[in-house]
């Protein structure tokens, strides 16, 4: 082993040039890793295959700037050197390093690390006063000749650079190792490639621009990493998520700190960032550190509505000045893939004398123009695309981007269908002594995925099953998800099961049993058929079909009976839960009505089965116990799900709405919550309950999971489950983290039975870290709002738009709706619409400074006049008089659809009338229920008129005889349709206090025919 110096030219953060010199030690045996090898290199782990056509060495400059393209898994046979991942380390810092290391182990990808600067034979010292890009492809060079001698010139092996001399240089040295630029690379070798190549020319050109930039500063520096951590270890600078608030994106952002990385003991709400300049570039999302502004600088929220971009400066109003501070640097980016749209070619060529450069808007409001360099500026003009931000300097006002795949025209449905799941779902379940017995039989999908697997890399990869318009993406492989790990009736299937030796009267537990079980079912039950039983209505049973009557008659009475056991046990297990603060929360949810041609006939809020929550009962129970199972086992390294109180501060909406009504709101705890959501129903106005019941649910946090040993144990608590072990184990064949979870059971049901862990388990370190991707990846927008509701809302809102789209609003009476003010702001209120499940703004000021005014016959106008707002009321004078709107006032207003290019469309609210709506012939309001305390209840009453209509087709639809193979199979319920698609990636972003009302899943279903009551 030969000892030499190693000197290192670092740059720090601030610029500052700083030289370290480092022992390093020479070897002659460093391993190849190629299978072609002949020299009994220790070669473990993964090696080059030898049936590729060459060998490809990236050089510094490659890997650091083109990794993306290297990350193609038809690109096969890269050797990376030690050199080269060093220098994206340095340069690209962190997540980009990982990135790099994550390639090089996965069995997938064809690429090996070759650690040529301790090869006695390759490495080369640098030489004096040569500059370190030139020493590092120096360095490559001769590691990719070493290559190529050592493996006896079997393979062809090709050196890629960007740097043209180097090119010309070494190219006439004719070592047997050809050396040529990237993009002369993949036209000669991966011609077909197309996708590469576009990147190629995307990336190259953002990198063009960037060195051609001015050097005037718009920002100010972000601090180094080590000064950050030092002031947030102090309290000097604050840690928290940039929020970004999506109606003013430009002008207001907040830091929510997290828990207990806030040392500021003072601080106890979120801390506003004001402007671009404060916010000093970072997105939406990112990790930030901010300082706090001296106290005079402080201002508050704004509380009036805007709409559009308008600039409304003489018009904000605004609330008690809060925590003010500035961004000073960035902790961690955390950038995802944006969709953008392309401006049309007039205003490409006002924006820069280099029509090349591109301001792209995207699609999210809370995310910045991105500036992207493209060749293809005019055939992407009104185009959407998804892009990838790539940096931002402080020179630069916008930040710099390329795009990696086109979408579609903008306005067309798939187009639109995909922008939106995109957008949301980036890579998307047997008594005194009287006894019962309950079971939950879940699939076995890790008895057919083993850990480490290929199957099991690319699933955590995904994470989840999700959708794209009419494609579905499944975690898993057909094969197992609708095959072998799919419940079907009347064959055996491996299955993990809970089962439980309950009390008949009093529900106790006796007994739990976990294990791994041979299961056949019985029957193959879909919700709306066990529904239909329940309701001791006429249904048939595929499986009971062919009987003869007698005998059927017998099944039927005795599968009715386990139903009811079933619905029984379930209502009991929910209403201990209730007692220990369930909270019973409410999200706007509607249905679209299709006809044959997709087409949308009607919009009807949702309508969820007793059924769903039935089988959803079982699945939390199920999920509870394991998640104390697997603690109990590993104490430090469980998968568990937690969900954390909400802030206090955000229940203020909520609390100063119910006060205008007289009752009170105790936020105190979830229990004191729930109770004080139970009391607040106005009898003459089920609506009421309903509207603090969502603004309630707008005020939670979100689920989380988390290993046992990253967290105290009194943070375990599920608050909106009121559970204080929670995790998921019912749903392994869509989301990974039942996977693991189930892992652990069978690990824990193992050591109980003496054998000691077969394998060493992930460490709390490395579990945390999983449970941190699958947290990202879940999370559609990062703690801005839960991603059930925004994936909710804009499912939603596109089928609302699709629906009023070819209606005119002055005529149609669809689209003339009564309406509920439920927030009153500066310059109009919100209202929630009944009818269509719609929320949205009302504004009572225009921008020539009218005010909305009632006339003598009840109807509204704009005039002239000024507006005063309170804090149960708002009201508008004119000449004409004044009119008031109240807190909790049924008005009338017109819905009509106000059309974006870059955005969704979105709907606009006038003002009709200040009077309830009278629609023609549904003026007969059926009498209202008393302490309406289930959703069920409100729900039908609102929906009653509009389910009369479906309910006929729903019936015949359940009674058809025939369900499709893949209805069965998958999905067990009857409307495979584009909406249903989207539905479904609703309800997995679902919180799981949500999740009640909707166990629709592929997953779930398999199982939940499986939970099943017998008597013993
Ligand atoms: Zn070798």
């Amino acid at each position: 082993m030969i000892k030499t110096e190693k000197v290192l030219h670092l740059k720090s953060s601030r610029g500052r040039k700083v030289r370290v010199v480092r022992e390093h030690y020479l070897r002659e045996h460093v391993p190849c890793h190629s299978s072609l090898c002949q020299a009994q290199c220790a070669n473990e782990g993964k090696v080059l295959s030898g049936e590729v056509t060459h060998y490809v060495v990236p050089d510094a400059g490659v890997a650091r700037d083109f990794m993306e393209i290297l990350e193609f898994r038809e690109i096969q046979g890269i050797v990376f050197t030690q050199t080269a991942c060093q220098a994206v380390q340095h340069s690209r810092g962190r997540r980009q390093y990982n990135r790099l290391r994550s390639l090089l182990k996965d069995p997938r990808h064809d690429c090996i690390l070759f650690a040529n600067e301790f090869q006695e034979y390759s490495y080369c010292p640098r030489e004096k006063g040569e500059p370190q890009d030139k020493w590092q492809t120096r360095c490559v060079y001769h590691a990719a000749v070493w290559y190529h001698d050592h493996l006896a010139g079997m393979k062809p092996v090709v050196m890629i650079t960007e740097d043209q001399t180097a090119v010309a240089e070494y190219s006439s040295l004719n070592c047997g190792v050809y050396i040529l630029s990237t993009q002369e690379y993949l036209q000669t070798f991966w011609p077909e490639l197309q996708a590469a190549q576009e990147l190629y020319c995307s990336i190259a050109q953002s990198l063009r621009e960037r060195g051609s930039e001015g050097t005037e500063r718009e920002y100010t520096e972000h601090l180094p990493a080590e000064v950050l951590e030092a002031g947030i270890k102090s309290g000097r600078y604050i840690q928290g998520t940039l929020n970004v608030n999506k109606h003013r994106a430009q002008h207001e952002a907040f830091v929510r700190f997290e828990g207990s990385s806030n040392k500021n003991s003072e601080l106890n709400s979120d801390v506003l960032v004001c402007g671009g300049k404060n916010r000093n570039r970072a997105v939406h999302g990112d990790m930030v550190a901010v300082e706090l502004l001296p106290k005079g600088e402080w201002r508050g929220r704004t509380t009036a509505l805007t709409e559009g971009q308008g600039e409304e400066k003489g018009d904000e109003t605004q609330s008690q000045p809060m925590f003010t501070g500035r961004v000073v640097g960035i902790l961690q980016r955390n950038w995802r893939d944006y969709v953008v749209t392309f401006p049309p070619k007039e205003e490409t060529q006002s924006q820069s004398r280099n029509s090349q450069r591109i301001l792209a808007t995207p699609w999210d409001q809370r995310i910045p123009k991105i500036r992207i360099s493209t060749q293809q500026a005019d055939k992407l003009q009104d185009h959407r695309v998804i892009v990838r931000l790539d940096s931002w300097d402080s020179t630069s006002l916008y930040p710099n981007g390329h795009s990696v795949r086109v979408l579609g025209r903008a306005g067309e449905l798939e187009t639109e269908v995909q922008t939106i799941l995109i957008e949301n779902s980036s890579p998307p379940p047997r008594g005194g002594g009287q006894r019962l017995e309950l079971g939950v039989h879940i699939a076995d999908v890790t008895h057919f995925v083993k850990e480490g697997s290929l199957t099991d890399l690319e699933a955590r990869a995904r994470a989840t099953t999700y959708y794209l318009a009419d494609r579905r993406y499944d975690m898993l492989p057909a094969v197992l998800s609708a095959d072998l790990c799919s419940l079907l009736g009347g064959v055996d299937r491996y299955a993990v099961s809970v089962m439980w030796d309950l009390d008949a009267q009093t529900l106790a537990v006796n007994k739990v049993w976990y294990g791994r079980t041979l299961i056949r079912s019985s029957y193959q039950l879909y919700y709306e058929l066990a529904q239909a039983l329940l309701n001791g209505e006429e249904a048939e049973v595929p499986e009971l079909a062919q009987l003869p009557p007698g005998e059927r008659d017998a099944k039927l009475a005795q599968l009715t009976q386990a139903l009811e056991i079933l619905t029984h046990v379930a209502r009991r297990l929910r209403g201990q839960r209730d007692r220990g603060g369930a909270l019973e929360l409410e999200g706007v949810e509607v249905r679209a009505q299709l006809d044959e041609d997709k087409n949308i006939t009607a919009l009807v809020p949702r309508q969820p089965l007793e059924v769903h929550e039935t089988v959803a009962e079982c699945m939390i129970y199920a999920n509870h116990w394991v998640a104390r199972k697997i603690q109990e086992s590993f104490p430090q390294q469980a998968l568990l799900r937690h969900h954390p109180p909400p802030r206090q501060e955000f229940f203020n909406q909520l609390q100063d709405s119910a006060r205008a009504r007289g009752f009170t709101i105790d936020t105190r705890s979830n229990k004191a919550l729930a109770d004080s959501l139970d009391r607040a129903v106005d009898p003459r106005d089920p609506l009421v309950n309903r509207l603090l019941r969502v603004m309630a649910t707008m005020a939670m946090s979100n689920a989380l999971y988390f290993s046992t040993g990253a967290c105290p144990v009194d943070q375990y608590y599920h608050y909106g489950l009121a559970l204080d072990r929670y995790t998921h184990f019912t749903s392994p064949i869509r989301r990974y983290a039942d996977m693991i979870v189930h892992r652990l059971l069978t690990a824990a049901i193992a050591m109980e039975k003496g054998a000691g862990p077969a394998k060493v388990l992930a460490s709390n370190k490395e579990l945390e870290e999983v449970a941190q991707q699958i947290n990202n990846k879940n999370r559609a927008a990062q703690h801005a709002q839960k991603a059930a509701q925004h994936a909710q809302k804009v499912s939603t809102e596109l089928f609302q738009c699709l629906y009023f789209r070819d209606k005119d609003p002055e005529t149609d009476e669809r689209c003339v709706a009564d309406a509920v003010i439920y927030t009153i702001r500066a310059n109009g209120m919100l209202v929630f619409i009944p009818q269509y499940g719609l929320k949205g703004a009302v504004y009572l000021k225009n921008r020539e400074g009218q005010v909305v005014s009632e006339r003598q016959d009840g109807g509204c106008d704009w005039q002239t006049g000024s507006l005063q707002r309170y804090l149960d009321h708002i009201s508008t004078t004119t000449a004409a008089g004044t009119s008031t709107f109240n807190l909790f006032q049924h008005i009338t207003v017109r819905i009509s659809v106000q059309p974006s290019r870059c955005h969704s469309n979105t709907l606009r609210l006038e003002v009709v009338s200040n009077r309830p709506h009278q629609a023609p012939e549904t003026q007969a309001q059926p009498p209202q229920p008393q302490g309406a305390r289930g959703r069920s209840q409100l729900v039908q009453e609102v929906v009653r008129q509009a389910e009369e209509a479906s309910q006929q087709a729903e019936e015949k639809r359940c009674r058809a005889p025939k369900l499709s193979k893949e209805e069965r199979e998958f999905r067990q319920s009857k409307s495979p349709n584009l909406y249903s698609l989207l539905e479904e990636v609703r309800e997995m972003a679902l919180l799981d206090l949500a999740a009640c009302g909707g166990a629709g899943g592929g997953g779930d279903l398999g199982a939940a025919a499986q939970a099943c009551a017998t008597s013993a």
